[in-house]
């Protein structure tokens, strides 16, 4: 499996980095239950179950796993043998709350994980007697400014996604359902470099201007704009997610002209992009470019997300986030505009910032692609 994760030594030095973020913030430790945060500390796609399987990292002392005894199979994957980390494996008899507050001495605080169920969270806040806030924002700094290995992957995902993209014209064609086309792209996503297929929005005519809809049974007629909003992970666990529109033959005038501006707004925003901008100038870029127009009120979402091992992490590219952009963040760029029970379109690419402004990772043209219908 060691080809599918990073050399050990990353996750040791990530380890020791949570540590001193736990630290600096005050806390006694992290607590990190299988989720995203698991799998960037220790390469470990463990999952959760009523068991309780347990990342512990102490300030001030070497991390340790504590796990079902049945689950140890789960753990050899990970870099959790090669680094030493002591594993705690328990049976059915043992109170695995009391364990972890113990490896803890008697902490004064300690960040959780979000992806801990509450059967879970519950049961460590009593065994700990202690405070619990969120590890997000300990694990924020670190989670958000990817390493080099970290930005090939989301490369290598984004050209996966493109030459997905690529191939639209195979499958978007009149009389076929959104469904029909969706499982043609579910299959191409995985035959193009994914693990699997994440996520598929094929958005036709009025469904479009619905940024979240999925696929239906709704049969592709001629003259449909058609929104593809579409991911998913490559190796090792780091995801694509890339939209183009599409428009099955010649749009209307109306059409192209208002998807000039969103192609204007969307490459404003590529521009706002560089180490010491805020997220939310990158927001603003895309959103005055289209009040420019009086498109404000068809912009309905925020402009992007952080992207990694979560499809959206950390940061947020919203108005009131006053974060500061630095080197190796990685985020979408993806304004759109909604015109409910007519049509929808939207643009988006990852983005990394560099030192000197960003490199899309996503690079097929931006324009409204016309299909034959
Ligand atoms: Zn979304
Ligand atoms: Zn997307
Ligand atoms: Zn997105």
């Amino acid at each position: 499996m060691t080809s599918s994760r990073l050399a050990s030594a990353v996750y040791g030095s990530r380890l020791r980095s949570a540590a001193e973020a736990a630290k600096k913030a005050g806390l006694d430790g992290l607590l990190i239950t299988p989720g995203p945060d698991l799998q960037y500390l220790l390469g470990s796609r463990a999952q959760s179950f009523e068991r309780l399987t347990c990342l512990v990292v102490p300030a001030d002392s070497p991390a340790s796993v504590v796990l079902p005894r049945l689950e140890l199979a789960a753990l050899a994957p990970s870099a959790a043998a090669e680094l030493g980390l002591a594993v705690h494996d328990w049976v059915d008899r043992v109170d695995p709350y009391a364990l972890v507050a113990s490896l803890l001495g008697t902490p004064a605080s300690t960040g959780i994980s979000d992806a801990m169920p509450a059967l879970h969270a519950l049961p460590l806040a009593a065994a700990c007697q202690a405070p619990q806030v969120l590890a997000t924002p300990v694990l924020r700094e670190l989670r958000m400014c990817k390493d080099p290995a970290e930005l090939d992957a989301l490369r290598r995902a984004g050209a996966a996604i493109d030459r997905v993209h690529a191939r639209m014209g195979e499958w978007l064609r009149p009389g076929r359902t959104e469904a029909e086309v969706g499982t043609d792209i579910g299959a191409a996503i995985v035959a193009e470099g994914h693990t699997e297929s994440a996520f598929i929005i094929v958005g036709s005519g009025p469904h479009g201007a619905d940024p979240h809809h999925e696929v239906s049974e709704r049969m592709l007629e001629r003259g449909d704009v058609v929104v593809v909003d579409i991911g998913g992970p490559v190796e090792p666990g780091y995801f694509s997610d890339c939209t183009r529109t599409y428009s099955l033959g010649a749009p209307a005038a109306q059409v192209a002209a208002q998807y000039a501006v969103l192609q204007r707004a969307q490459r404003a925003g590529l521009r706002a992009v560089r180490p010491g901008a805020r997220a939310e100038e990158v927001d603003a870029a895309c959103r005055q470019m289209l009040a420019a127009e009086g498109l404000a009120e068809a912009f309905v979402h925020r402009t992007g997300h952080g992207i990694g091992l979560s499809v959206h992490e950390e940061p947020y590219i919203v108005a009131g986030n006053d974060l500061l952009l630095t080197e190796g963040m990685a985020f979408s760029v993806e304004p759109g505009i909604y015109f409910p029970g007519s049509w929808g379109a939207r643009i988006e690419d990852i983005v990394l910032v560099t030192a000197d402004g960003c490199e899309p990772v996503n690079t097929r043209p931006h324009e409204l692609t016309v299909l034959p219908d």
